[in-house]
């Protein structure tokens, strides 16, 4: 065999593995939607992987890295304030440990399913895996919606959450943080309970827990901040940037609230944002205080937005959003928040780039439109890393008994962000695809993985 017939072996080889491993998942996992929509952009981006490196065949790497380490699923019971016996489901599941500790949020959401928890743990494997830290990959969270309920309501769930969570978790077993509908107060309440199960103080156990008790300074921020860290470095490349851009931004929960204000002090103009009810268009600019004010202190309805700043829109429907005319769009809410008509409407506005914020917000037809346009696109497991990022940083200072400044998290942010964009770029180019940040990212995440899991044997 020549040389040239040797690789074109391999790319087939490679070919049918990758196709016959997704049968695989398929069959496996058949009604799990979210979960074989994160395999399937994985595998799209592996193939020159296994036709480079066809001993992670006979590894059954993708065999072993789809299927989860453990699920966990259990019943939660509370009381409501009526008396009224409620009954949640809890998930946590562990996916891979080849790199450290399970590591990922708690979501608390009524469409939190099994799909959603597996789709979210598996994305977290990789990105946790491009910020270089000694950290695995998980998830978590329950069906229970926090909205309407009230203070103590919470308070009771989380407890009871969190004595069954208890079992499962640990500082060198797995770090739970937080997610959507879980901050520092739901971390706090299931600190509590599980310091009260072990009868001792075990700080590095949940990260994302209240600087003043334990936290790191600048997690809040991480997430959004990091996002932007990330899209800047994308737009120099191109020679653009975020001063004079018209930006969008949806979501008005923690990631989205960092994004906006890190856009505007870097001098962009953050036009809209939204909630699940609707989205705000304020042609000068986001006024963040009242932002902050509504959304984090008093917890209210974006809507309101318009009774302290009249001249601003509200429309119903958050998918609207896409309709704003912007050069950087941000999507910082949730899964599949933006699909192909909405891509189509942004490419037709002349969209320059697009930062995922959020887990997996943009659909696959989406992406690929955006590729096709020569759109920037910044991926969610890379962009969108920073909050867990500084979540091992917040272990790092609970092993060390000692917190770092807020100045001294950010710099070290916006390096691993960088770290992270840098190696997304050198992964894309060494396996075919230069500039295609998508690739980039799930190689480069997968090959840390993968070493870790071919060093550690089989079984
Ligand atoms: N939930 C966040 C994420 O999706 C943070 C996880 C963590 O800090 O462990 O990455």
């Amino acid at each position: 065999m020549t040389r040239m017939d040797v690789v074109q072996s391999n790319k087939n080889r490679a070919n049918d593995y990758v196709h016959e491993v997704y049968e695989l998942v398929k069959k496996r996992n058949p009604d799990e939607k979210e979960f074989l929509q994160a395999t399937r952009e994985i595998f799209d981006s592996l193939r020159p992987v296994f036709s480079q490196h066809p001993h992670f065949i006979e590894h059954g790497i993708l065999e072993r890295i789809t299927e989860p380490e453990r699920i966990i699923t259990f019943r939660v019971a509370w009381e409501d304030d009526q008396g009224k016996v409620r009954v949640n489901r809890g998930y946590r599941v562990q996916f891979n440990s080849d790199l450290g500790p399970y590591k990922g949020g708690i979501r608390f959401h009524p469409s939190v399913n099994s799909s959603i928890m597996k789709f979210l743990a598996f994305e977290q494997i990789f990105k946790n895996a491009l910020t270089g830290q000694p950290i695995g990959g998980g998830k978590g969270g329950s069906d229970f919606d926090p909205k309407g309920k009230s203070e103590r309501e919470i308070m009771r769930f989380t407890q009871s959450f969190a004595t069954e969570l208890s079992r499962h978790i640990g500082p060198d077993r797995d770090v739970p943080a937080g997610d959507i509908g879980v901050g520092k107060r739901e971390i706090g309440y299931m600190f509590g309970m599980y310091n009260r199960l072990r009868g001792g103080y075990e700080a590095g156990v949940f990260t994302g827990k209240d600087p003043e008790h334990g936290g790191s300074l600048g997690r809040k921020e991480a997430t959004g901040y990091g996002t932007v860290y990330f899209v800047e470095e994308m737009l120099k490349e191109k020679g653009l940037s975020f001063k004079g851009s018209t930006v969008i931004v949806s979501g008005s929960g923690n990631v989205s609230t960092y994004a906006i204000e890190k856009a505007m002090q870097l001098g962009a103009k953050v036009v809209a944002c939204s909630d699940s009810g609707g989205y705000i268009y304020d042609k000068d600019g986001i006024n963040l205080e009242t932002l902050k004010q509504l959304k984090e202190v008093e917890n209210k309805r974006i809507w309101e937005y318009t009774k302290f700043h009249p001249h601003a829109e509200y429309h119903e429907d958050c998918s609207g959003i896409w309709s704003v005319p912007c050069d950087i769009a941000l999507p910082c809410a949730t899964q599949n928040e933006l699909d192909e008509i909405a891509a189509h409407t942004l490419v037709a506005n002349s969209v320059k780039a697009i930062g995922e914020g959020a887990n997996m917000p943009c659909t696959l037809e989406a992406i690929h439109l955006f590729q096709e346009h020569g759109v920037l696109f910044a991926p969610a497991k890379a962009a969108n890393a920073g909050g867990v990022a500084v979540s091992a940083m917040e272990m790092s200072q609970n092993s060390m008994r000692l917190s770092w400044s807020t100045e001294e998290v950010d710099e070290r942010l916006k390096g691993i962000m960088k770290n992270i964009y840098t190696s997304c770029m050198d992964a894309a180019d060494r396996y075919g695809r230069p500039g295609d940040l998508v690739m980039g990212a799930n190689i480069a995440g997968f090959l840390k993985v993968a070493n870790a899991m071919v060093s550690h044997g089989i079984g």
